[in-house]
């Protein structure tokens, strides 16, 4: 835990906001690697300095894995899966750690929202209700543990048992983007754990500090060694080796869409489990009849939350044709007094967006769908405020008179930027047929939302937009009784609920003849 005290020392540091951080650097090389239960250096010797996305200031050093540090970590999960004893361990007692990991979380959720905020510059308030989810989901996964184990197939003959029993996959690569650093993770380690399995972890380059703590934790909480390893770094040194590895069984990445492409026909070649949950381009639909105060009012959360920066975010809005201008004039007037500041700001509603890269991203989405027509209401620039100059903030931006053509609209710009599309019923389409068209009109098939007070109209367009997750009259809400996932080129698999349990199982049919004969079959030619 050596390594994990110097990296939550930098946040205990920060009790005041981001200006009242004292980076304390560390020597060379941090061991913040995990393997066979031992904190590591870089077996290159090589490091990341972290910074806060708001101020650019330092908040760690932290090992970069070489691919020596990767196949040492995926052998250490081999080895713990191959030789036990967590495979084996009875589902009540993993279940029993799983509830340790949710009240130890509990009782630091303070010290690891804040390590969450300084690596993500995301709201500390934010980060705390992150936190709050996370518990729950260990809990979840405590919960079900145990849930469907196995049934017996009636085979017609007495002497014949015949049950199905579901096993761990064996050793995980679980690989884990920057937004939601230790949600996203949370979702994939409680149930690999609960199934039996062992991992290695990836985090985002960008944002290591709580996957730090959490493997720490889980040692602390009593894990065996080599059941959780952790390896940082990039996509190319420290992820590629991990999916390119024979000793890995399954792989749950959690990303964008390139690089879930790449992930795929990596994990081909040894035909390995793959499980990706990608972007979305989530349509966010208002009819005419729906409750107008409460629409536009999540409208603005489902794509300003966080800064645009949510697989989720609502950030196409369809809306019907009668009520355009009063639905995009209020969301306009509303989104200009959106306050942008640090994650300890009180004053803050939304961070920055992630890294300077990201928002050269960004900018260049808008700047794409201005040049193909799309009339900007508000937005599309750096803020002036001079206080917010080092870190990489934009502001909330809307762009009206957009289609489904625009690339800012087809693709995910993955920051504070909503396109505005309008649909009407005609002599050929109804007002719903419009609707569902152009909501469905895209590759991704995320999420979405509808808003009318017609709960007929509802539950119809709901049963026809090809989006994992629907949400009638409210946008973001999730529980983690229920599964997470998408459609089409959102992902494949499901996290969460029950089948985010199942991700992580093997299934066996084991047939017990108790009353063995000979087959007879093949004559016996030598009697
Ligand atoms: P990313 O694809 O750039 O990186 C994700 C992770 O993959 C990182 O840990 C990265 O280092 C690693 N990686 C990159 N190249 C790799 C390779 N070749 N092999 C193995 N690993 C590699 O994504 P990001 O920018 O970190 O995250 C943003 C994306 O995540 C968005 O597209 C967002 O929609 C998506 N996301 C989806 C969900 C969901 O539930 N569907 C949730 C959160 C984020």
């Amino acid at each position: 835990m050596g390594a994990l005290r110097r990296v939550a020392d930098v946040s205990s540091c920060v009790t005041v906001g981001v200006a009242g951080i004292r980076p304390r650097l560390n020597e060379v090389g941090m061991g913040t690697l995990f393997i066979d239960g031992r904190w590591r250096d870089s077996s290159s010797g090589q490091t990341r300095t972290i910074r806060c996305p708001a101020d650019g200031a330092e908040v760690a050093v932290v090992a970069e894995a070489s691919h020596v540090d990767v196949r040492a970590a995926v052998q250490a999960a081999r080895h713990a899966f191959d030789v036990g004893p967590w495979p084996t361990t009875p589902t009540p007692q993993r279940a029993a750690l799983l509830r340790r990991l949710a009240d130890r979380l509990e009782g630091d959720c303070d010290e690891v929202a804040r390590l969450e905020s300084l690596d993500t510059g995301k709201r500390f308030v934010e980060s705390q209700t992150d936190v709050e989810d996370i518990v729950a989901v260990f809990r979840h996964f405590a919960d079900i543990a145990a849930a469907d184990a196995g049934r017996v197939v009636d085979t017609g003959n007495p002497a014949v048992s015949s049950r199905i029993v579901h096993e761990p996959v064996g050793v995980c690569a679980l690989i884990t983007p920057w937004n939601y650093p230790l949600l996203q993770t949370s979702w994939k380690v409680a149930p690999a754990l609960a199934a039996g399995n062992t991992f290695v972890l990836k985090p985002s380059e960008l944002t290591p500090s709580t996957a730090i703590w959490l493997t720490g934790a889980l040692a602390e909480v009593g894990l065996p060694a080599g059941v959780a390893n952790l390896v940082l770094g990039c996509g190319a040194e420290a992820g590629a080796p991990l999916v390119e590895d024979p000793d890995v069984d399954l792989v749950s990445f959690t990303g964008g869409l390139r690089t879930g492409k790449t992930i795929m026909a990596a994990a081909a070649a040894t035909v390995k489990r793959v499980a990706l949950e990608l972007g979305g381009k989530n349509p966010n639909i208002i009819f005419a009849d729906a409750d107008l105060s409460a629409a536009i009012d999540n409208a603005l959360t489902a794509v300003f939350l966080d800064s645009g920066q949510v697989c989720s975010a609502g950030a196409r809005l369809l809306v019907e044709r009668s009520i355009h201008d009063e639905v995009v004039d209020t969301l306009v007037s509303r989104a200009t007094q959106i306050r942008l500041g640090g994650p300890f700001d009180p004053e803050a509603e939304t961070g920055p967006l992630v890294s300077a890269a990201h928002r050269d991203k960004v900018e260049a989405y808008v700047a794409d769908a201005l040049a193909d027509g799309a009339d900007l209401r508000c937005g599309g620039r750096r803020p002036d405020d001079a206080s917010l100059d080092a870190g990489y903030f934009y502001l909330p931006t809307i762009l009206d008179q957009c289609t489904t053509g625009m690339r800012c609209v087809g693709e995910e710009s993955f920051g504070p930027v909503l396109t505005v599309e309008t649909f009407a019923g005609n002599s050929a389409q109804t007002t719903e047929d419009a609707a569902v068209a152009l909501a469905n009109d895209t590759i991704y098939g995320l999420a979405g939302a509808v808003w009318s007070e017609n709960a007929g109209r509802t539950e119809r367009v709901a049963g026809r937009l090809r989006h994992g997750t629907v949400w009638i009259n409210d946008y973001h809400p999730y529980v983690p009784g229920a599964e997470w996932g998408g459609f089409k080129q959102s992902g494949n698999g499901r996290e969460l609920g029950l089948l985010g349990l199942e991700e992580y199982r093997e299934t066996k049919h084991i047939w017990h003849n108790t009353q063995p004969a000979p087959a007879g079959w093949f004559l016996d030619r030598s009697r």
